[in-house]
This record gives C-alpha cells, sequence and structure tokens, in this order.
C-alpha cells in the first residue's frame, strides 16, 4: 500500500518511516506533490484539524493520507496552548518566543511548574473517506528554567513523568521511544495490522 505522509517536516517523516517498517508499505513524502495547494487547519482539537488535513489530501491525491497534529496542553492554563502551540506567541512566532511566553504566563501566576502532557493525535484517512485514528499522550510537567539544547518546541521546559531532565536534554532516540508522537503512531500501526489481518 502507498500512504502519503502530510507532512514537510524532515524528523517526522524519519520517525514516521522507523515505525512504520514493519508494515510493508511505501511511504511518500508530501514534499513528491510540489504543487499541492495548502490544506486549511482550523478546528478547535487536534483530531478536527488532522482529520481535515488528512481528508483535504487524500481527496485530492486520490491516495491514503497521514496527518497528525500535536501540541502541548498545560493544567494551569487550561488546556492552553493546545491547538495554538505554534503559534502561542502569535502568528509566526518562533520555538523561543513560544516558550517565553509560556514561561511568562506561569510567573504571571505565581508559580515555577504546572503538569502539562504533550498530545499527538493522527488521522488516516482513504480517498474514498474511510477513515482511521489514533491518539498519544506524555504526561509531565513545564518548568519555568529551560534546560538543554535537543529537540524543538517546548522540549526545554517539559519534564516527562519519572524523569529530573526536560526532552531537550535526551537524546532523539530516548525521546521518540516515549513521545506523543511515538505512541500515536505505534497505535496506527497496530490498527493497520488488524485492518491486514481481517482484511
Ligand atoms: P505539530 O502540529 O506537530 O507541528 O506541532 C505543533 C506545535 O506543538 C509545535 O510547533 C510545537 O510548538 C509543539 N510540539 C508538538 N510536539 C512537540 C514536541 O515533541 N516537543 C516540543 N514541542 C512540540
Amino acid at each position: 500500500m502507498k500512504i502519503v505522509i502530510a507532512t514537510k517536516n524532515p524528523g517526522k517523516i524519519q520517525e514516521f518511516k522507523e515505525k512504520l517498517k514493519s508494515i510493508d508499505l511505501e511511504l511518500i513524502p508530501l514534499t513528491q506533490f510540489p504543487d499541492i495547494p495548502d490544506a486549511q487547519e482550523t478546528g478547535n482539537t487536534f483530531l478536527e484539524n488532522c482529520y481535515q488535513k488528512a481528508t483535504f489530501y487524500s481527496n485530492f491525491l486520490k491516495l491514503p493520507v497521514i496527518s497528525d497534529d500535536s501540541g502541548l496542553e498545560v493544567d494551569i492554563l487550561n488546556g492552553l496552548p493546545g491547538v495554538k502551540s505554534s503559534r502561542f506567541a502569535g502568528e509566526g512566532a518562533t520555538d523561543e518566543e513560544n516558550v517565553e511566553k509560556l514561561i511568562a504566563e506561569l510567573r504571571k501566576r505565581n508559580v515555577n511548574q504546572s503538569k502539562a502532557r504533550f498530545r499527538c493525535f493522527i488521522f488516516l484517512s482513504f480517498p474514498n473517506n474511510y477513515g482511521m485514528w489514533s491518539e498519544g499522550t506524555l504526561e509531565g510537567k513545564v518548568i519555568t528554567e529551560p534546560k538543554g539544547e535537543k529537540g524543538f518546541g517546548y522540549d526545554p521546559i517539559f519534564i516527562p513523568e519519572g524523569d529530573k531532565r526536560t526532552l531537550a536534554q535526551l537524546e532523539t532516540e530516548e525521546k521518540n521511544r516515549i513521545s506523543h508522537r511515538a505512541k500515536a503512531i505505534e497505535k496506527l500501526v497496530n490498527l493497520l495490522k488488524v485492518m491486514r489481518w481481517i482484511g
């Protein structure tokens, strides 16, 4: 089976390839379709966003398409930044600006940490409008002192449950074993295996 992966992020493509290699399918990056229009991402939830992207591209390309949407939910901020994770400090904000904004929001509330979680939703859409989705969560806490140089996004201020290090202090392989994305991909792989078994 050929499946298009609706991301241009090489790190994500590699992570999907690694985890999907236990099943016999060809993953095609979106970069192979340079003229394809951008899908909208206007949902209020991660699931709505990945559903929107996957169905748009699979209807356009007439191929199965996988799309993911992820972000950070902070308890003391009532779940923010959530779907706004990539633009918490404003449209086009850098990772550093988003991290600074989050730290400022914690300090405004006179705390130096809060329970938080990364969540990832993945939607696999087939051109006949049939689809399936999976979800992965990484529980932990956010802190106000960034630590570590690796990773991206909010990694320098996120400490996974049971660890003392931030995600930015973990080796990539270590993070990729426990991440919200890894868990969501593994669940999707299991769904695909069951589908092949009954199909
Ligand atoms: P995306 O939907 O996976 O591109 O992620 C949206 C935003 O969520 C990113 O721009 C990051 O700010 C944040 N995010 C998602 N996953 C991670 C992660 O593994 N580490 C740090 N930040 C993340």
